[in-house]
């Protein structure tokens, strides 16, 4: 660590939690989607069994010890990326504590310009409390590197 800064260990944020018709704040309009409110300390081996018996389908890591954080805030590659973009383009909504300490919400329609800084730049001056993401109904929930011998079967 560099001198005076500050290191937070987000492994014990921890909670996936599924909707089945999740609206982003202050967007009444806004379609519901399939979704999963994912905290900062889950990695996507836990993601990925959690999602195993619904049959929900994330855009993910391809291994199970990638922590979401990290990952989603650094776009987010994954062999689903050509058929529905990069993880980041996935999330709907994110809890953030910014420097100030002060936790909000960022979404398309609250907090824009944060919630589009935060999905690839990888900001150190902010944490990821957790994450809405999308999680469209499919057969790929365990798309881990070692399914990659299906990819032929994506239509
Ligand atoms: C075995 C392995 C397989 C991988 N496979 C893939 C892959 O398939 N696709 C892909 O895109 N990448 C892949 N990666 C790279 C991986 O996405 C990055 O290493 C990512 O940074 C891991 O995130 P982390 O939270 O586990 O890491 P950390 O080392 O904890 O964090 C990395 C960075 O993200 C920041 N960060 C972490 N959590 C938060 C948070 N909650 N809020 C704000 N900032 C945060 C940290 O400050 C740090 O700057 C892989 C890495 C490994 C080791």
């Amino acid at each position: 660590m560099a001198p005076d800064s500050l290191s937070i260990w987000t492994k014990h944020i921890r909670g996936i939690e599924f909707h089945s018709a999740f609206r982003p704040a202050h967007c009444p309009t806004c379609k519901p989607y399939s979704a999963a409110t994912l905290a900062a300390g889950e990695d996507w081996g836990q993601i990925y069994t959690a999602a195993s018996d619904l049959n929900l389908t994330f855009v993910g890591g391809t291994g199970d010890t990638i922590g979401l954080g990290g990952y989603v805030t650094g776009g987010g590659h994954s062999p689903l990326n050509a058929m529905l973009g990069l993880a980041a383009d996935q999330v709907l909504e994110m809890q953030v504590v910014l420097a100030s300490g002060e936790i909000v919400k960022a979404n398309e329609k609250l907090n824009r310009d944060l919630f589009w800084a935060m999905r690839g730049v990888r900001s150190t001056a902010t944490l990821v409390l957790s994450i809405e993401t999308d999680s469209g109904v499919g057969r790929w929930s365990h798309f881990r590197s070692h399914d990659l011998r299906h990819t032929q079967d994506i239509p």
